[in-house]
């Protein structure tokens, strides 16, 4: 019998710049439910990709001095990168800019205008000619254009529409009928009660007011805007063709499932399933809109300096970890948060503690009381019954946690049964066994069946940590790992040779780990307020510099201020003449005798003033580097006089 089909895919990520691990859970998420669903045995179609096209693109480059694909192409591959980085499986990765995504767009694009279902209109809106952008009333900021700040003023702009009010009746009664297409019910309500039923409007498809998009093929003074491009990935990606599409799309559309974030649900089930239509194809199978994991609190942004990415949880913890973190702090209904101090945790007290216990001890228990043999020499005991349905019972809520994607209860399953398999260590003391010559037997069996368990657990974490999960059988030696094999107990064969006892994950030493943790994430946020300073700081004109006359001076001489604890008067020789005075507010960091005959940076016609008493003439440059600390500018090898500009 040929397998059943499973496609699913991951938003495409928009490529304006590299995803914190906020935005790279979707990933990871979306890769569990694909290993899970192949590990049931479906064949799976797993894509993921990027959305690269638009005016904010367009933008970004600009001002990065490269052309939009270079831009894309940067940003893509460091999406890319962490995909892989995760260890994600996914299938194909499509990007917006591939030729054969843009020729197909153009195509269905052409087919709607053709037979009627876009047309070519007015849009109207609040333009802002110098961002040559339209916004609605709601966009504004104070009135004002929400960009630069300028006034805007109604106009309008030739563009062609999508029909959506023509297939209202018909997604309405496709979301009544399927009463899974989106996922979770909260959102179905939201999408019909706010969007649906209200009455659509028809949609803009194309820009005239940038070029960075797919051009229309038949008008191509317009771009098609990011509706139509970006959602059309689903199909494309499979081969999709309005003149006849490819077998590999025969067999996958319609998608079983779209993961995407919450926040671009409308356009998966309100744009995307009126394109469909009107293309005559069938409907994804469901919609699910995850919510967000947050750091701590707050929404990870640069400007706090609390963005953290994948690469750097990645060389902290390892990939697993990450994934078995991410997994397991999986929000289902509300946004979820992250923290350093519950990874951390969840590190020590899930995965080094309870699975990589149960399995180092066990390992080693084998060979020291067997050799490293297995034994299925049956001495059981009414309480491995109970231990055993306990195991098996881990599988159907995994199932079904899969089912409902509420990940983080199938993560917390299998952690139940690797707690339940440590108990049973404990009921069953196994170095008590081991004292007792007639209890071998007895304690054969209590072995078999830990070794069992954790091959089970194994081959349940395989979605989760897959090289966490090779790494437990490779310990206990088996490619015993299908589904099959752990819906029911006592697949491993007697006389089985485990492996050596390796440690899966070594203990975090929590205070010198959080003492890093926090001088990396202090220098994060020092950078991101230089940055947001500089930002800040009004722009000059190269005019305006020339006005200061930077000099190099050589100190002479140098004496404390009286009754000024920070200042110190400093004699110039600034390459004239005459000796010039400047009093500095250094004398915290410097002591007179240190300065006298290095050569500084004096601004040189800075108007006089009096300083405590002194007049000072100019004033010379140092640099703020850290809280209270400052460092005057030594410039010991350039000779006293010269400009400096
Ligand atoms: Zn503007």
């Amino acid at each position: 019998m040929d397998k059943q089909k499973y496609y699913i895919t991951t938003a495409i990520a928009y490529t304006s710049r590299k995803p914190h691990i906020g935005n790279s859970y979707e990933i990871v998420l979306t890769d569990a439910i694909a290993r899970f669903r192949r590990l049931q045995g479906y064949d799976v179609f797993f894509l993921t990709g990027t959305d690269e096209h638009g005016q904010k693109i367009e933008e970004y480059a600009k001002n990065a001095g490269v052309t939009p694909k270079e831009y894309v192409d940067k940003v893509a591959g460091e999406i890319k990168g962490i995909c892989d980085l995760l260890n994600t499986t996914y299938d194909k990765f499509i990007r917006t800019t591939d030729g054969y995504h843009e020729k197909t767009v153009q195509k269905i694009f052409k087919k709607l205008y053709e037979q009627g279902d876009i047309y070519k209109s007015e849009y109207e809106g609040l333009y802002c000619t110098p961002c040559e952008s339209f916004w609605t009333e709601s966009q504004l900021a104070d009135g004002k254009c929400p960009d630069c700040g300028r006034e805007v003023k109604p106009a309008k702009e030739e563009a062609y529409f999508l029909k959506l009010s023509k297939y209202q009746k018909q997604l309405e009664e496709h979301i009544e009928n399927h009463p899974n297409f989106i996922y979770p019910e909260s959102r179905k309500k939201e999408m019909l009660n706010n969007f649906i039923k209200p009455g659509l409007q028809d949609l803009c498809v194309s820009r005239t007011s940038f070029k960075w998009g797919i051009p229309v093929t038949f008008d191509d003074k317009h771009v098609i805007y990011v509706w139509i491009d970006a959602l059309s990935n689903y199909i494309t990606a499979l081969g999709y063709d309005p003149d006849g599409s490819s077998d590999l799309y025969k067999k996958y559309w319609p998608a079983n499932v779209h993961i995407i974030g919450k926040d671009i649900i409308r356009f998966h089930t309100i744009y995307w399933p009126i394109m469909l239509m009107a293309l005559g194809e069938p409907l994804p199978e469901q919609v699910y809109g995850h919510p967000w994991l947050l750091f701590g609190e707050d929404k990870m942004s640069k400007s706090k300096g609390n963005v953290i990415y994948a690469d750097e949880l990645v060389n902290r913890f390892g990939v697993d970890a990450v994934r078995y973190y991410l997994l397991s702090e999986m929000p289902h209904a509300q946004d979820g948060s992250i923290s350093y101090d519950t990874m951390i945790e969840r590190y020590n007290s899930d995965l080094a503690n309870t699975i990589g216990n149960l399995v180092n001890r066990t390992v080693a228990m084998v060979n020291k009381y067997f050799d490293g043999e297995l034994i299925c020499n049956t001495d059981a005991e009414e309480l491995d019954d109970g231990f055993k349905a306990d195991i098996l019972s881990a599988l159907p809520k995994v199932e079904k946690a899969f089912d409902d994607f509420r990940i983080s209860d199938a993560v917390d399953a299998v952690l139940a049964i690797a707690k339940r398999s440590n108990k049973y260590i404990d009921e069953t003391a196994p170095w008590a066994l081991a004292k007792d010559e007639t209890k071998k037997n007895r304690l054969a069996t209590v072995l078999y069946n830990l070794v069992e368990s954790i091959r089970i657990i194994a081959v349940e974490l395989s979605s989760f940590m897959p090289d966490t999960s090779k790494a437990i059988l490779a310990q206990i030696n088996t490619d015993i790992d299908t589904y099959e094999s752990i819906k029911s107990f006592g697949a491993i064969p007697t006389g089985l040779k485990v492996g050596t006892a390796t440690p899966l994950f070594a203990r975090i030493d929590v205070e010198k780990i959080t003492a890093e943790i926090q001088a990396e994430m202090a220098a994060k946020a020092q950078n991101a307020k230089n940055a947001a300073e500089i930002e800040g700081v009004a722009k000059i004109g190269i005019d305006d510099f020339a006005k200061v006359d930077l000099r190099v001076a050589e100190i002479t001489d140098c004496v404390p201020v009286k009754r000024a604890k920070k200042l110190l008067q400093l004699t110039l020789n600034d390459g004239t003449d005459k000796p010039r005075t400047v009093a500095s507010g250094i004398a915290l960091w410097y002591k007179p005798e240190e300065l006298i005959g290095r050569k500084v940076i004096v601004v040189s016609n800075l108007k006089p003033a009096v300083l405590c008493g002194v007049e000072s003439c100019g004033m010379i440059l140092a640099a703020d580097c850290a809280e209270n600390d400052v460092k005057v500018i030594f410039v010991d090898d350039l000779p006293a006089g010269a400009k400096i500009r």
